[in-house]
């Protein structure tokens, strides 16, 4: 059985009503290798329940979100053939997350705050379930958090390979053998039981995590883009989507800002062979991309990604001339707070880092942390307003004239920092926010056009 195993992924564009649902649904019926299914949260629920577990709100605007979230929920249950199958269990999932919403220590309590994130998933996950088994399918609502096993880092949870691997054998694989097991992405709970989360688009972490653990085939994400393209095709309308990719390329535009992937989906493809394919579920026939282990062909230039919401770290301390524990004591505090860093330039007095800074995100938190620690041994500037732009390919360093094209393309921009050689897979600017969309223009005219 587990050979020929599918699991398809849908995301929240996916299953943000009814109709599109239904698409879902009958991907998941016309492929008898798909057993297992997990699903995002509907279209804009889960930064509704973000907003609610980070803004300091009235009980009149808690209401309020609460009721544009009830309004997605309902809808969909109006839909179906028979709500009353439904209602009863959704109605349950409605009064926790209010009672969630409500709770006087949201804001101050990671926990809390992890369980209210994941009421999308397992509302989206309920009504999913009902929808397959109206194609005439049977098919089951699994609560990941039976096998999903992570850290106790709320918000960031870490996935535990091990446990996930034997509980989903032991829990997961007798479901599958007489049922369509739809479950939840980005959802996970930790020895306790306590509910966490995989961090932000984390569902197709969830996906792959599953695939590695029951041995998949193949891992589905299925998105509203045919595959992945050459670059955003918002900022550039000649982008086009890419047949295959690399297992590498795939992870480094994940990382660098390509928003169809969550970054980490790659490690578990990559562990166990996992092939995964995106596609758009409104429109299947399309096609879409293979990631696999070994693609036909190995362009220099393969993509474009931005990734937004970037901040410039300097420290500086005169002694670094003769201190040479300084960089490791910086990076130690780094490291104690778990950020990762992508771009690093060094000189004789000061080192300059990026990190991510997205709104309302662990990340924030942790640089603000962690800024706070550093100022405690050196002089630290911090610098807003940067969008990073990373060209991914194969074989940079060394093929004959890829960086002089590259650079001509950008010639014209200030480029703050610049992140060349470190792996053959990507070149990377730190730019202006206000000229990252030119850039990006410039590069894929200049290398795709
Ligand atoms: N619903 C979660 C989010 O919006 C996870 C996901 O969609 O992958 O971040
Ligand atoms: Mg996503």
């Amino acid at each position: 059985m587990s050979k020929s195993l599918t699991i398809a992924k849908f995301g929240g564009t996916s299953v943000a009503n009814y109709a599109a649902m239904q698409n879902c649904a009958r991907i998941v019926v016309n492929n008898t290798a798909t057993r297992i299914v997990v699903v995002s949260a509907a279209a804009g629920v889960t930064n509704h329940l973000v907003s609610l577990a980070h803004t300091p709100m009235t009980q009149e605007q808690i209401g309020e979100v609460c009721n544009a979230i009830v309004a997605i929920e309902m809808a969909i249950v109006d839909s179906l053939a028979e709500p009353a199958a439904v209602l009863p269990k959704l109605n349950d999932l409605l009064d926790e997350m209010r009672e969630l919403a409500y709770h006087e220590e949201i804001l101050h309590r990671d926990d809390l705050k992890d369980q209210l994130l994941s009421m999308g998933e397992r509302m989206s996950s309920l009504l999913f379930s009902a929808v397959i088994a109206e194609q005439g399918q049977p098919a089951i609502n699994f609560d990941v958090r039976k096998v999903l096993r992570t850290d106790s880092e709320f918000g960031e949870a870490v996935p535990q390979l091990e446990e996930i691997s034997a509980l989903s054998q032991r829990l997961l694989q007798p479901e599958i053998e007489h049922a369509i097991v739809v479950t939840q992405g980005f959802v996970g709970a930790d020895e306790q039981g306590k509910t966490t989360t995989l961090g932000r688009g984390g569902s197709d972490f969830t996906a792959a995590l599953l695939a590695e653990a029951l041995h998949a085939e193949v891992c589905e994400i299925w998105t509203d883009v045919a595959g992945v393209y050459t670059t955003d095709p918002r900022i550039a309308e000649k982008a086009h989507p890419l047949p295959e990719l690399s297992f590498e390329e795939a992870a480094e535009m994940a990382t660098f800002g390509a928003k169809v992937l969550h970054p980490a989906t790659m490690e578990p493809a990559l562990r166990k062979n996992v092939k995964v394919f995106v596609g758009s579920s409104k429109a299947p026939e399309q096609g879409g991309t293979w990631i696999m282990r070994d693609c036909e062909h190995e362009p220099p230039y393969r993509a474009i990604t931005r990734r937004k919401d970037q901040v410039m770290v300097t420290v500086k301390t005169p002694k670094m001339m003769y201190a040479q524990g300084f960089l490791q004591q910086v990076f130690g505090i780094i490291a104690k707070h778990r950020l990762s860093v992508d771009l690093v330039t060094t000189s004789e007095i000061s080192v300059s880092f990026t990190l991510d800074n997205p709104a309302n995100s662990v990340a924030q938190r942790l640089n603000k942390e962690t800024i706070a620690e550093l100022e405690t041994i050196c002089d630290v500037n911090v610098e807003h307003g940067f969008d990073l732009v990373t060209v991914v390919g194969n074989h940079m360093q060394t093929a004959k004239g890829v960086s002089s094209k590259i650079f001509a393309a950008v010639s014209q921009y200030n480029l703050r920092m610049i992140c060349f050689g470190a792996n053959p897979h990507n070149l990377s600017f730190l730019v202006n926010e206000s000229d990252s969309a030119d850039i990006v223009q410039h590069l894929h005219k200049a290398l795709f056009e």
